[in-house]
């Protein structure tokens, strides 16, 4: 094909390969594994998944994301469709997921439900490492539970994962954001604290102040973060209820014997938090350090003209979670290798290894067959670099015999089995 210039992807795209790639985390077996992981913690947890469209109606996350935000404000992937509705592709999952089960009907079953969901995010951002323009995210939504216990099953959920995947070295920060009425006396005692900062603010965080200056506090401008620095803290606005149910979730943390510290800064970009948030933070990540981060949602729902329950998630970003792991650790995940690799030698012998590797691959073992070249020398090479433990070489002689020559490629070692045989032998391996 001819290309009069060079198409590339889109700035902040990138592609998952199994090899070739620039950076171990983009290799697509690791990928699997951390995908399978997930499914699997989430599965163990009580969780099932949901998978939504990759695009929504824009209204959906101008209400459940919220207007103030940076993501509705300036990271939204936004377009008009043919029929002139105007679409956005999904920046973050938790809209998508109440609405759904809003619209499938799901609380005529009940008022409980644990989705978890893998998948692609879509934001505007200025790329750079750990932060793009598409990234995937693994998360969760506990709906129905107010119990402060399940706000630490999320987090524990969260950091088990990180486990088995064998990231070290993260710490967990946590924080209220109470209920309305601490915001509202918090809301009091930060604008009467900004005030005789407003000039020096940054112009997003200006805006912040008109519409919703808890934002500021989660602002990434340095002269923002100065100020805020000596910002009151929303932990002397708690009301009795809320002070009660964070103390709580404290103390299940305790109890689980997991590690965590108290950050009043953090408030989260989302507008529709309440009560219990919190970001797992990596120091192996440079600036973008936040490897997954949630919180409690109790009125979401209802914005939605949904019940009026509460709701709990993480979403962690899989871009970010790999570069930590392939900066901690050597030894990834790789793709399964065939067990054995045919090289046949002739046309009739090509056609022979053809019938025994379908006959393999129909009893679920992975084989593979070569097919491009009829030179022994390359072909083996071939098959050494497929990782295959044996190869089975098949000429005219072998094929008049009825036999085939077993080479395996590690210790070099052959022998002579019946065509016959192959199959129950490698059921045996
Ligand atoms: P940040 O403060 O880094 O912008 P955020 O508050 O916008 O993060 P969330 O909306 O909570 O992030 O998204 C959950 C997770 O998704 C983040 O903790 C991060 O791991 C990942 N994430 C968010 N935006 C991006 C992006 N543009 N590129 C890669 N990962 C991202
Ligand atoms: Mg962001």
């Amino acid at each position: 094909m001819m290309f009069s210039m060079k198409i590339q992807a889109p700035k902040g795209t990138f592609d998952i390969l199994p090899y070739g790639t620039e950076a171990p985390w983009l290799l697509s077996a690791l990928w699997q594994h951390v995908e399978k992981v997930a499914r699997d913690v989430a599965t163990q947890y009580g969780y099932q998944e949901i998978r939504t469209p990759l695009y929504e109606s824009t209204e959906l996350f101008n209400r459940g994301v919220g207007e103030t935000s940076d993501i509705v404000t300036k990271e939204m992937f936004t377009f008009q469709d043919k029929g002139g509705r105007s679409i956005s592709l999904r920046p973050e999952g938790t809209a998508s997921v109440m609405r759904s089960v809003i619209e499938n009907h799901l609380f005529d079953r009940g008022p409980v439900h644990k989705f978890f969901y893998i998948g692609p995010m879509f934001r505007y951002e200025r790329p750079q490492s750990g932060r793009y323009r598409q990234h995937h995210q693994f998360g969760t939504e506990a709906i129905g539970i107010a119990a402060p216990q399940q706000d630490v099953e999320t987090i524990d959920l969260l950091l088990e994962f990180y486990r088995r995947i064998g990231l070290k070295s993260l710490k967990v920060l946590i924080n209220t954001v109470g209920d309305a009425a601490s915001r509202a006396s918090f809301r009091a005692a930060l604008l009467q604290f900004l005030t005789p900062h407003l000039e020096e603010l940054s112009s997003d965080s200006k805006l912040r102040f008109e519409k919703n200056p808890l934002r500021i506090l989660d602002s990434k401008d340095p002269k923002d973060k100065e100020i805020i620095a000596s910002a009151p803290s929303i932990l002397d606005h708690l009301s009795p209820e809320a002070k009660e149910h964070f103390s709580s979730v404290c103390h299940s943390l305790d109890t689980l014997q997991i590690p965590y510290e108290v950050d009043p800064r953090i408030v989260r970009g989302l507008d529709y938090y309440n009560k219990t948030v919190f970001e797992i933070v990596s120091t192996d990540l440079g600036s973008q350090g936040t490897v997954g981060a949630g919180g409690r949602y109790d009125g979401l729902l209802k914005t939605f003209g949904g019940p009026d329950l509460p709701s709990i998630g993480f979403g962690t970003g899989l871009e970010r979670v790999l570069q930590v792991l392939t900066a901690q650790t050597k030894t990834l995940p790789q793709h399964t290798p065939p067990l054995l690799y045919f090289i046949p030698l002739g046309e009739e012998a090509r056609t022979e290894c053809l019938r025994q590797a379908t006959a393999c691959r129909h009893a679920e073992i992975a084989v593979d067959i070569e097919l491009s070249t009829q030179k022994l020398q390359t072909a083996l090479q071939n098959a050494t670099k497929t990782n295959a433990r044996f190869a089975a070489i098949l000429g005219s002689d072998e094929l008049a015999k009825q036999e085939v020559q077993l080479k395996e490629l590690i210790s070099r070692k052959t022998e002579t089995i019946p065509l016959n045989q192959l199959l129950s032998f490698l059921k045996t391996k």
